[in-house]
C-alpha cells in the first residue's frame, strides 16, 4: 500500500476538530475500505459547501441563495427577531421547533481581548432591521458565558432608544455553556421562559 495517501488523508482529518491521531486514523481506513459511491459522496458534500455556501444577506444564515429559506419563508412572524452567535445555533434552534420568527446572526461574540470588538460583529446590520423592519421582540440568544453575556449587554444598551421588547433566553444550563450542546428540550424551556432585559 502507498502510504503516502493514506498518510496524507489522516493528516487531513486530524485539522477537524475532535479529531486526534488515533481517531483521524480509524476514520481513514473506514474510508477506504467504502464503497466508492459513499467516499465520493463525502468529498462531494465537502466541495459542494466551500462551492455554494454563502452567507444570507439579510440574516447571516448560511445558505445557498441570496436570502436563506428561513428570511424568505412567509409563514414565519417577521415581529421577533432572535438573535444567534453562529449560523449553526440556528439550526440547533430550529429542531426544536419552538421559535416561528426570525434570526440574525452575529458571526461572533464580544471579545476585546481577541480583537472581537463590535465592529467586527454583525451589529450595525441587526441595528439596520431593527430600524426598518416591524419587529417588536428582540431575542437575545447568545451563549450563556462571559463573552455572550458581555454581547447581550451591549445589544440591550444599544436598543434602549428603540420601541423594541429585548428578552434574554433563560437558560437551564450552568453558566459557561454553550447552546450548541444544549438538548431540545433544555432549549424549548429556555426560549419559553425568556425575560425582559
Ligand atoms: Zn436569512
Amino acid at each position: 500500500m502507498e502510504e503516502g495517501i493514506i498518510e496524507n488523508l489522516i493528516q487531513e482529518l486530524t485539522k477537524l476538530p475532535g479529531i486526534g491521531r488515533k481517531t483521524a486514523q480509524r476514520l481513514a481506513f473506514f474510508i477506504l475500505a467504502m464503497t466508492e459511491e459513499d467516499a465520493k459522496g463525502i468529498s462531494r458534500a465537502i466541495n459542494e459547501v466551500k462551492e455554494k455556501a454563502r452567507f444570507c444577506s439579510e440574516c447571516f444564515n448560511i445558505t445557498e441563495t441570496e436570502i436563506c429559506g428561513i428570511c424568505s419563508n412567509s409563514s414565519r412572524d417577521r415581529s421577533k427577531l432572535c438573535v444567534v452567535e453562529e449560523p449553526s445555533n440556528i439550526l440547533v434552534i430550529e429542531r426544536t421547533g419552538s421559535f416561528k420568527g426570525l434570526y440574525h446572526t452575529l458571526l461572533g461574540a464580544l471579545s476585546p481581548i481577541d480583537g472581537i470588538t463590535p465592529e467586527r460583529l454583525k451589529i450595525r446590520e441587526l441595528m439596520k432591521r431593527v430600524e426598518k423592519d416591524e419587529i417588536k421582540e428582540v431575542i437575545l440568544a447568545t451563549n450563556p458565558n462571559t463573552k455572550g453575556e458581555m454581547t447581550a449587554q451591549y445589544i440591550r444598551e444599544l436598543l434602549k432608544p428603540f420601541d423594541v421588547k429585548v428578552t434574554r433566553i433563560a437558560y437551564g444550563l450552568p453558566m459557561g455553556g454553550d447552546i450548541e450542546f444544549a438538548d431540545e428540550v433544555t432549549l424549548s424551556k429556555a426560549l419559553e421562559g425568556r425575560r425582559e432585559m
